[in-house]
């Protein structure tokens, strides 16, 4: 894809948080075509399974390349369009289901990797496509389609998983700070390695957090979310998982500053491989 399809006529719920974040991708993806001066066809997004992983097909103006993968893969996917051509831009967008859950097993490998690729990460704490079942940031105890007598696990902390797992590059945000959450996804694009922007985008429909993350003075509801200060250092490891004990931290949470990501290592060490030529492979094979 990289002409948007009239006929997929795939529909958000009213106030889903998913609308800021398809914003802030599109918002993140003109400046770095100003930037780089570069095609928008230089950008590619590849999506989940889930109402997030629909965002490919409806951003709006100039359309990067896009493919709608198969549940949980996003990264392998990833992996295999860096592999073949290191120069494109790659942008993950998955669901906390598709991300945390089936594609869990994906996260470790291409952090220790450093694969040179972007996840923006809409965290609803629910599976919304498929009508509201727990996911793996849904609360202990809460009352699910799937969990008629309350969640029995407790819920996964993402942004504690992802610095433990190795990813060089962690940034959390909330879906309606359009401009902000843009910025962020602009800076783990220009950052060379493993990013992820994990962002609180809440479900209208199975699980309206909006009010628990902005606060609401009338309810007596404290917001969940706060920024993180300035005198935080985001190549302090330590500092990183002290801030992650609390939620929900809005910014930068981490950033090596020494990391080489896969591209670099690949050079390097094909730097080092003497050419074999078909015969001198053959008289090495002949026994
Ligand atoms: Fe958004 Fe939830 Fe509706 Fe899906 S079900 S589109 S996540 S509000």
């Amino acid at each position: 894809m990289s002409k948007k399809n009239p006929e997929y006529d795939f529909k958000w719920c009213p106030g889903c948080g998913d609308f800021g974040v398809k914003r802030s991708i599109e918002m993140a993806i003109k400046q770095r075509t100003i930037e780089t001066e570069l095609p928008v066809e230089n950008n590619v997004i590849v999506a989940g399974i889930g109402c997030s992983g629909n965002l490919v097909h409806l951003l709006d103006g100039p359309q990067p390349f896009g493919i709608h993968g198969i549940h949980g893969r996003t990264l392998p996917i990833s992996l295999g369009i860096k592999s073949a051509n290191p120069d494109l831009n790659v942008l993950v967008v998955a669901g906390d289901g598709d991300f945390l859950s089936i594609g869990g097993e994906h996260i470790a490998p291409q952090a220790q990797r450093n694969l040179n690729v972007t996840c923006v990460i809409m965290d609803n704490g629910v599976y919304g496509l498929t009508k509201g079942q727990s996911s793996p940031t849904t609360e202990y105890g809460e009352i699910t389609s799937s969990t008629p007598y309350g969640k029995i696990e407790a819920a996964l902390n993402p942004l504690h998983l992802y610095l433990s797992m190795g990813v060089s590059f962690v940034a959390s945000a909330f879906s309606s700070d359009v401009r902000g959450l843009a910025q962020l996804i602009q800076e783990g694009m220009d950052y060379k390695g493993f990013s992820i922007v994990h962002v609180q985008s809440p479900c209208t429909t199975y699980n309206d957090t909006f009010d628990v993350l902005k606060g609401n003075a009338k309810k007596g509801i404290e917001p969940q979310t706060y920024a993180i200060d300035d005198s935080h250092d985001p190549e302090n490891l330590e500092a990183a998982f002290d801030l992650v004990q609390k939620p929900v931290p809005l910014g930068v949470v981490y950033k090596a500053a020494k990391a080489v990501a896969l591209d670099e290592r690949f050079e390097q060490v094909t730097a080092n491989v003497k050419g074999t030529n078909a015969e001198q492979l053959i008289k090495s094979l002949a026994i």
